[in-house]
């Protein structure tokens, strides 16, 4: 099993690259954004309590994200590998993760961090919010406020796990292909790598 989280900042095209990556490795896609809206969609108290949040660029609390993570993973034992995007997003969030997974026995196997640089975000997000309806797109002073999120809460992930030498940076600008072909190979050094580690324990 082998689990990865895609990791940078919004608008750095997790989703875009997510959508590829699960149709070619087959991993469970887990996407904490995704799993909000749908509550919100349907209307549920978790959803109704996580718009607030996410309406004003705010992370949702860490022990609503870190429960769906928890019943999602519950759900999908038999699967060859998740990949995590959008989280976690807090270190308490990472932290949460790895006693998860190690009470299933396996791990995270790589970190990828997709580097973009902040005007280009900016120009995604409000390029996404046209056709995506989500009003957290639609706002400049939003989008600002979660990308200072992004920095002071999030960031810190990436530096949890570089300790545990488990990050690959790669620069996410240039055509989807050509980033997915970078993230691609990065996937395959990664998984031969736990392999032989698995082979030789
Ligand atoms: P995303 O679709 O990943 O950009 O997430 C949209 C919004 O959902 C974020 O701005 C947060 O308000 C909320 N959210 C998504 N994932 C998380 C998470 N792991 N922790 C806290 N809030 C989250």
């Amino acid at each position: 099993m082998f689990n990865l989280i895609l990791f940078g900042p919004p608008g750095s095209g997790k989703g875009t690259q997510s959508e590829k990556l699960i149709e070619k490795y087959g991993f469970k896609h887990l996407s904490t954004g995704d799993l909000l809206r749908s509550e919100i969609a349907n209307k549920t108290p978790l959803g109704i309590e996580a718009k607030n949040f996410m309406d004003k660029g705010q992370l949702v609390p860490d022990e609503v994200v870190i429960g769906m993570i928890s019943s999602a993973l519950d759900a999908n034992k038999d699967v060859n590998g998740f990949l995590f995007d959008g989280f976690p997003r807090t270190t308490a969030q990472a932290e949460a993760l790895d006693k998860l997974l190690s009470l299933n026995k396996t791990a995270i196997g790589a970190l990828i961090a997709l580097q973009v640089p902040d005007d280009e975000l900016i120009s995604r997000m409000l390029h996404r919010a046209k056709t995506s309806g989500r009003s957290d797109d639609a706002d400049e002073n939003i989008q600002r406020k979660r990308l200072d999120v992004y920095r002071n809460e999030t960031l810190p992930v990436a530096g949890y796990y570089r300790e545990f030498n488990k990050v690959v940076d790669i620069q996410g600008v240039g055509t989807i292909n050509e980033i997915f072909e970078k993230l691609c190979s990065v996937i395959d050094k990664k998984m031969a790598a736990q392999r032989e580690e698995e082979n030789a324990g």
